[in-house]
């Protein structure tokens, strides 16, 4: 019907919450599926949009809502404004989406001096007359006439008090009909005008009120902070309810309960209630609810008639439910009923014994959950209770709680990790050199940097807590000291941070440790069932392998060589196979590296056995490696004038006749010619750093064009490769590296690849006497290597997505640059919806990413293919990789368990 306004609880279409909201659309289904609700109608959301238009409502509105109001006379048998047998209404709000405490419901419309007077005959109760009558006035003083709760309390605590009334249960007939006059009284003060004694006048006031509650600012303001767009929620309805009464005596009463427990998910009776009481009261905290265990022996009947009514809805809904009720007189009515929210152990829990049950399948109970949800399980959370106050506010880095003594340097946090001290470590911003700090330490805090500082991408890869660009933190690392405004943090003070929400305290705060339960194991394995692409893990460590092991993750994507270069014995090998001026000395340095290699890969293949591994040879440009410039200089510097110290002290100490030979112990060592030496290595090493510098090094001599150069290179980490994997087979291990060249952009740099595993593999087996197989595969993330894919998979037996450096080549964004910058404003301003650095920008990497798997496959169908940057854990991006085709999706270990359900969502959304 073109201008139907409206929709009785009989006939209302209970899916369509978009034009009767929430609770309208839930009210409809509950009375079709034959719960007893009170009777009533909807007005739908689209009449609000037409009222918030023209600013008045619909001239033929209120003909419509009295043919309503007619049919809920025609089922209670009650009649609106009559004078002996008065019906009352309740008037709702409701939009698609739950507004909590945003818009306002009036109870108890109807009523004036006469339907007051029939309510009393018609119940013999005056106390209750009043008690309904004054809340009447009173809501719809506040939510239609505007006038605040402030001025009515007034006179009602006067009354309280001068009557010696605590609670107002106490309250008796004359002094709620006394309140009922001193409130009809501010009406008038207030308005300057007599409350409405017209019934419909009533009811079309209240009407606009709700209409014109969803453009009030709260309920504005809300839906900016939740991001409730007009697609998600437009308007509210308006829920025209007729009133049952709580509030009737002892054998009445109005509770709230979810179908299951909301904190555990453990299936049993939840909630409260009060006797005697109406609406709000149970959430008002005006008097203290009782547990619903009681009502069992309070009304044991009703209380059964409840449970009935529990499993209906959670039946029907197939939905851990969150409802109202009210009991009449021994009658129980249900009054609203959504979908309960829980945290995500209670959503984990409630799935699994729901499937058990028998009352979903385990599609659903993998559907009912957001994947991003379980991130809460796998950090320690803060209490949610305490009190503390906040010292610092930084930006969520990295989620997690995390407590322990601040120190101000990487070395620090080292020694006192090693000595099993728990620590934050402290620091402006933090270094690829910095990471043997992260390792020690139970949390980071960088007074600098976003959210994809190296702080924060290297503590999320690492699963710890991290808050970045804490800004009000003045760290001075030589005074080991922090001030945070007033206070003063030194090297040692316990601190406690919240990485999910960017919050620092002083001192320790109780955790909730987290749990991968038996529960989330299940789980998961269910989404694995279901799910057609695997999840693989990108880590760099074998420690950081055998968690992503723990999370499931079912091979390792990437794995950046590189990160196993920064640890102290071998950084000073790295950088002496930099400084190597001929293959001789390179090779010489990275002889003393290989073994390293040899050992984390061997260690690698084991903590992930039986799953396949995934090498990426060396990657970053090499000046990584080295110290800036401007260190160096300031090193040189420094060197020069201790030079002059050392040679001081020697004159002075010959000036006393003191033989250089009786310097104490530590001076011995520091002759000049070592200090001279020093400042030589230093020299060379600025040499070298300004040879490699380059004006775009992200774009320049690096990824396998380092490799053409350099061959030896690649040549020791392929032979690293292959000897972990003969090693691992002498342990009875069937091991297939896979060997994954970086930067490719012609088939013909994989082929001189190729060439040198070959050798190394020839070498290998001969030495080890044994065969071995390998793959040799691409990382894609180049244009070129997306529109060269036919070519490259004549050599490529797999490719792997990079998608940061493919997101920066598609879009000509650096991506620092671009999230410090400008990309922020473009996402404000509506020009892109997403950084696409963290959901993958499907439109047109996507699309490049589409034609490359198409390309690829087109002479070898097989090809595996996967995609390995950052984008990889998120859910939208995996539904797109699904739909694809993509054989895995590879994340850091902590997104592991969201990708493994996001994995099975896309598969479950698919066949919808
Ligand atoms: P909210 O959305 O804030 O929960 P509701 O519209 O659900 O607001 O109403 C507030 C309170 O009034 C709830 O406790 C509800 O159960 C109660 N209530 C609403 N309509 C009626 C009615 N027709 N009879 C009895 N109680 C009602
Ligand atoms: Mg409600
Ligand atoms: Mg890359």
């Amino acid at each position: 019907m073109a201008n139907q306004y409206s929709f009785s609880f009989r006939e209302g279409d209970g899916k369509n919450k978009a034009l009767l909201g929430g609770k309208g659309a839930n009210l409809c289904e509950m009375t079709q599926i034959g719960l007893n609700v009170p009777a009533g109608f909807v007005i739908s959301t689209e009449t609000c949009l037409l009222y918030q238009e023209k600013q008045q409502l619909p001239p033929d509105l209120m003909d419509e809502v009295k043919q309503q109001i007619a049919l809920i006379e025609q089922q209670s048998g009650r009649i609106f404004g009559d004078a002996h047998n008065p019906l009352l209404v309740s008037v709702r709000s409701g939009s698609a989406i739950s507004m909590p405490g945003m818009m306002d419901t009036i109870l108890n419309l109807g009523l004036n001096q006469h339907t007051l007077a029939g309510l009393i005959a018609q119940t013999g109760d005056r106390r209750f007359a009043y008690d309904a009558y004054r809340r009447f006035i009173q809501l719809f003083g506040k939510v239609a006439l505007g006038i605040a709760d402030e001025k009515f309390d007034r006179p009602f605590e006067m009354i309280k008090n001068r009557a010696g009334i605590k609670a107002d249960i106490g309250l008796e007939a004359s002094h709620l009909e006394e309140i009922s006059e001193l409130f009809l009284e501010v009406v008038r003060t207030e308005t300057g005008s007599e409350f409405p004694e017209d019934v419909y006048e009533q009811l079309s006031c209240a009407i606009e009120a709700v209409f014109n509650s969803w453009m009030g600012k709260r309920a504005v303001d809300y839906r900016r902070e939740f991001h409730i767009t007009p697609d998600i929620a437009n308007g509210t309805a308006v829920n025209i309810v007729m009133m049952v009464f709580g509030n009737r005596g002892t054998d009445c009463a109005t509770g709230v309960g979810f179908t299951r427990n909301p904190a555990t998910g453990v299936n049993e009776m939840y909630g409260e209630y009060l006797t005697n009481a109406q609406g709000e009261d149970v959430v008002a905290g005006i008097r203290t609810p009782k547990p619903v265990s009681e009502l069992a022996q309070e009304m044991p009947d009703l209380y059964q008639q409840l449970v009935a009514l529990r499993d209906k809805l959670e039946a029907h809904y197939q939905e851990v439910q969150d409802y109202e009720y009210t009991i009449e007189r021994g009658v129980l009515y249900c009054l609203q009923t959504r979908n309960g929210k829980m945290n995500a152990a209670a959503m984990v829990k409630s799935s699994i014994e729901m499937v058990q049950e028998g009352l979903i399948s385990k599609e659903r109970a993998l559907l009912r959950i957001n994947p991003e949800l379980l991130e809460q399980l796998l950090h320690p959370q803060l209490m949610p209770d305490h009190a503390v106050p906040v010292l610092a506010q930084g930006l969520p880095a990295s989620p997690g709680a995390a407590c322990g003594a601040c120190v101000f340097d990487a070395d620090t946090a080292e020694r006192l990790g090693k000595a099993g001290h728990a620590v934050i470590l402290l620091r402006e911003e933090t270094k690829p050199e910095d990471i043997h700090g992260f390792f020690a330490a139970q949390g980071i805090v960088t007074s600098r940097g976003g959210k994809t500082s190296h702080a924060a991408v290297v503590a999320r890869g690492m699963g710890k807590a991290c808050i970045a660009g804490a800004e009000d933190i003045k760290i001075d690392v030589k005074l080991r000291h922090a001030i945070i405004g007033e206070t003063h943090l030194r090297e040692g003070d316990i601190i406690t941070i919240d990485g999910g929400n960017g919050t620092l305290y002083l001192g320790k705060i109780p955790m909730i440790p987290a749990c991968f339960s038996e529960d989330l194991k299940t789980l998961l394995h269910w989404a694995d069932e279901m799910a057609q692409i695997k999840v693989y893990a990108n880590v760099d460590t074998p420690e950081n392998a055998r968690i992503a092991a723990s999370y499931g993750a079912m091979g390792i994507g990437l794995c950046r060589t590189e990160r196993m270069f920064n640890s102290s014995e071998r950084l000073p090998l790295v950088i002496e196979m930099i400084l190597a001026n001929n293959p001789q000395d390179r090779e010489h340095a990275l002889n003393q590296l290989l073994p390293f290699q040899r050992e984390d890969f061997k260690q690698l293949f084991t903590a992930i056995y039986p799953h396949p591994v995934t090498i990426r040879l060396l990657d970053p440009p090499m000046h990584e490696f080295l110290p800036t410039a401007q260190e160096l200089e300031n090193e040189i510097h420094a060197l020069k004038h201790y030079l002059l110290i050392v040679k001081a002290q020697r004159v002075t100490l010959e000036t006393l006749n003191n033989p250089v030979s009786a310097l104490p112990a530590p001076f011995a060592q520091l002759s000049e010619e070592t200090v001279m030496a020093a400042i030589e290595k230093k020299q060379l090493m600025l040499k070298k750093v300004n040879d490699l510098c380059e004006v775009n090094p992200m774009l320049g001599h690096r990824g396998v064009r380092l490799g053409i150069s350099y061959p030896e290179i690649y040549r020791m980490q392929t032979r690293a490769i292959l000897e972990a994997a003969a090693l691992c087979i002498q342990e009875g291990m069937t091991i297939r590296p896979e060997i994954m060249v970086p930067q490719v952009i012609t088939v013909e740099e994989l082929r001189k690849v190729k060439t040198l595993v070959l050798e190394a593999q020839q070498w290998v087996e001969a030495e080890y006497g044994l065969k071995l197989a390998f793959k040799l595969g691409s990382m894609v993330e180049t244009v070129r290597a997306c529109l060269r894919a036919e070519h490259l998979s004549e050599v490529a037996e797999f490719f792997s997505f990079g998608t940061n450096d493919l997101t920066q080549a598609t879009f000509s964004f650096s991506r620092e640059d671009a999230e410090n910058k400008f990309l922020p404003l473009y996402n404000e301003s509506g020009i892109l919806q997403d950084n696409p650095f963290e959901v993958l920008d499907v439109k047109g990497v996507g699309e490049l990413m589409r034609m490359t798997v198409a390309q690829g496959r087109k002479h070898n169908p097989y090809l595996r293919i996967g995609i390995c940057g950052e984008q990889g854990g998120h859910p939208a991006s995996i539904r797109f990789c699904h739909q694809i085709k993509l054989d895995y999706v590879s994340c850091s270990a902590p997104r592991i368990p969201i990708a493994r359900l996001a994995a099975a969502h896309a598969k479950l959304l698919d066949k919808e």
